[in-house]
């Protein structure tokens, strides 16, 4: 296997690093029409102390997200795009702050600036044709590994795929861990074990080298201190572990691939609009079969943290429904070869994934 992979250009971590941003960012300042355009998770809205801690300065604009519904569409992608060219021009550059909903729309909005038409017709990999504009990630919760990875996932028209190429990578990231401590329980259970489930499925299956294990050893252990030894909101210690885990982890995916959670896991977002990192948790418990360790460990967690993982969900699914899951999970065709092998279509049925899609 051949990968040659762009990675983030600069990385700055610690606590307090945040007060850093505006100096990071200065050198860029000037670019194009002189504004920078930050993107931030609107769970910061009314949080006054943190506003006055983001470095604008009176020509740059803070635009509120709401991540909460949806994950990103394409569309909003192309509103957004649309309407700061029309009233402000080509920005110096975006910074991104939140969660992976925002580093998707961050990554994807610094390319459909540069891009014409619609985001819609750049959904896969290689298809972006030109470089995007200087872009930021400042991650608030932790786990996707969206800080680090060449895609930003987007929900179309007709299907959910990223924007993937090397210029989708940050230019830079500010990984400060005090900025995840407000994150609440459930969804730092949630987003983390997508870190969890990156690694496991990553490190267990065809494309797994000393690369992707030696970043999800580490990232695995650091889930373990975080999620099995101390508990939601323990230490603060556990906010610097969980961030680096999710960077790891992101790199340890980079280096391989995904397996049959997130098939499933797209099908049931794309069908019923699943937020990722809980669609996950929700299907990762009936893998015990591909996964046997990682099932046992994962279920270990939930207990620990006394965390709900819903049950019985298909009870109230049509067929239809359950064969348009199928449809799109079957379509992941680089992470079935990855997790069974090349002769995939031999060993995998329909009819077995409408018995797992059954089980949740
Ligand atoms: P998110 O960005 O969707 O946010 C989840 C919730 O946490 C939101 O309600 C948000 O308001 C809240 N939140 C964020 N920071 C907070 C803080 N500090 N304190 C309190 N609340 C906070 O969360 P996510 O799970 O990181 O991201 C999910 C998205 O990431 C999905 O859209 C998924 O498709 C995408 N994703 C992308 C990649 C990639 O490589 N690009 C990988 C995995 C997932
Ligand atoms: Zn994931």
């Amino acid at each position: 296997m051949f990968k040659n992979f762009k990675s983030v250009n600069k990385c700055a971590y610690g606590r307090g690093s945040f007060a850093k941003l505006g100096e990071i960012i200065s050198e860029k300042r000037h670019e194009n029409q002189g504004y920078f355009l930050f993107l931030v998770d609107d769970y910061f809205q009314d949080k006054e102390e943190f506003k006055a801690r983001i470095p604008a300065e009176s020509n740059d604009v803070v635009e509120f997200i709401y991540t909460s519904g949806d994950e990103p569409k394409t569309s909003q992608i192309d509103e957004l795009r649309d309407r700061f060219l029309s009233q402000k021009g080509l920005p110096a550059g975006v910074i991104g702050i939140g969660g992976g909903s925002i580093m998707d729309i961050a990554k994807a909005l610094s390319l459909m600036f540069t891009n014409e038409g619609s985001s819609v017709q750049y959904q896969g990999l290689n298809l972006i044709k030109k470089p995007g504009i200087y872009h930021v990630g400042v991650p608030t919760i932790s786990g996707t590994g969206a800080e680090v990875s060449m895609t930003a996932v987007l929900t179309g028209p007709t299907k959910k795929l990223g924007l993937k190429c090397d210029w989708t990578v940050f230019d830079q990231i500010v990984l400060d861990p005090d900025l995840i401590a407000s994150v609440p329980r459930n969804e730092w259970f949630y987003t983390g074990m997508d870190t969890y489930i990156h690694c496991v499925e990553s490190m267990n299956g065809r494309l797994k080298n000393t690369f992707s294990e030696a970043y999800g050893y580490k990232a695995i252990e650091l889930c373990k201190d975080v999620y099995i030894n101390e508990g939601y909101g323990q230490t603060a210690i556990n906010d610097e572990k969980l961030m680096v885990a999710s960077y790891f982890g992101g790199l340890s995916l980079t280096y391989s691939e995904v397996g049959v959670c997130h098939a499933l896991s797209y099908g049931l977002s794309y069908v019923f609009g699943t937020r990722h990192c809980f669609a996950n948790c929700v299907i990762f418990p009936h893998l015990g079969e591909y996964y046997p360790e990682g099932v046992k460990e994962f279920n270990e967690m939930v207990e620990k943290n006394n965390i709900f993982i819903p049950k019985n969900l298909s009870k109230d699914w049509t067929d239809a429904e359950i064969e348009k899951m199928i449809d799109v999970c079957w379509a992941l065709t680089h992470m079935w070869k990855h997790a069974i092998g090349d002769d995939w279509e031999q060993k995998l049925t329909r009819q077995k994934l409408k018995e797992l899609y059954l089980k949740m």
